[in-house]
């Protein structure tokens, strides 16, 4: 990774934490990285309820704080749902978005997180927009183009590559325990630089994070391959200990 593309670790909390825990995680987490600059960017996504508290928490560090959703409306009748506006307003700098568990669970589709993504950018949050192959696909060796379709529709044309971040995930190695070998990712973040060339100005030089069963252990390997720049994390960014150890591995 280059130091044009400054690393970025993502800490997607998912459903989990409530006040007491998340606050206590996510200052540990702004009081280490208060004590000398890791070498990359932070940003911690905790459930909607905890967002501006965690922001008010941590609000005098460098660490970010990011929504996991967001409507592609402003505001409406939307029952349940958060706009990118309502996350700003909330303290976000940042805004998940397309993650295979909104895809599966929430049946999105590639239209549905292209127009979320729209919204997030016209609110001025940073999407971090993921993609990533089944393992179905991975073992009938297509997985390249499943996840070229997928950035294809799920990209919109005011995409720009300061204020969009592509998270490559697995669908098959989130919250399992397993990883692509590090050729496969590789190879796959290579193939989304080559694409993201194409579709934007500059292209090349959006940040592309690995994202499925990154943990301390298998962190510096990962982060170190030329175009990784950064990890979305989910089960290791519950721990403080955990998230720490992988931000220090990006040095
Ligand atoms: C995720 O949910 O984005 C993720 C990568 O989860 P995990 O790290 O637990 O595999």
């Amino acid at each position: 990774m280059t130091q044009a593309r400054r690393p970025l670790i993502a800490g997607n909390w998912k459903m989990n934490g409530l006040a007491a825990t998340g606050l206590a995680l996510a200052r540990d987490i702004a009081a280490w990285r208060e004590a000398g600059d890791p070498g990359c960017d932070i940003v911690l996504c905790p459930p909607a309820t905890l967002v501006r508290a965690v922001g008010e928490a941590i609000s005098d560090s460098a660490v970010a704080v990011g929504g996991q959703d967001c409507h592609p409306a402003e505001s409406g009748a939307h029952t349940g749902d958060i706009s990118a506006p309502m996350l700003l307003d909330a303290g976000c700098s940042y805004v998940i978005l397309g993650h295979s568990e909104r895809r599966q669970d929430h049946g999105e589709t590639n239209e549905l997180v292209r127009a979320k993504v729209e919204a997030a950018l016209r609110a001025g949050l940073i999407a971090i927009l993921c993609v990533g192959e089944s393992a179905d696909e991975r073992d009938r060796g297509v997985a390249l183009g499943a996840v070229a379709r997928q950035l294809g529709g799920s990209l919109p044309e005011a995409a720009r590559p300061d204020r969009v971040v592509v998270a490559y995930e697995p669908v098959w190695a989130i919250g399992t325990g397993r990883t692509p070998t590090h050729p496969e990712i590789q190879e796959m973040h290579a193939h989304l630089r080559a694409l993201l060339g194409r579709a934007m100005t500059g292209g090349e030089a959006t940040r592309l994070l690995y994202g499925g069963s990154v943990k301390p252990d298998n962190a510096r390997g990962i982060l170190g391959l030329p175009d990784v720049d950064g990890a979305l994390v989910g089960g290791a960014s519950l721990k403080a200990d955990d998230f720490w150890a992988i931000v220090q591995s990006c040095r």
